[in-house]
């Protein structure tokens, strides 16, 4: 699956984000592990893992809208 790099920008989990900032993904929060692929939500400001980067991007539009869960809001 692809990730939407202008919604998330991937990083590698360093100790200095674990400690500092979350060591935990945002959307599913399961443990997030030194060296591994992290994803910074843009629009939400937060850290969140790989699966739940690509599920997200798969409902994103062009403009890092979630198309599905807005529907029906307005
Ligand atoms: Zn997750």
């Amino acid at each position: 699956m692809v990730i939407n790099d202008q919604c998330f920008v991937a990083q590698t989990a360093t100790e200095k984000i674990l400690l500092h900032v979350t060591n935990v993904c945002a959307v599913c929060f399961r443990d997030l592990y030194e060296g591994e692929d992290v994803y910074y939500d843009m629009q939400e400001y937060r850290y969140i893992c790989r699966e739940c980067a690509e599920r997200l991007s798969e409902q994103m539009n062009d403009a890092c809208e979630i198309e599905e869960e807005q529907a029906g809001l307005f």
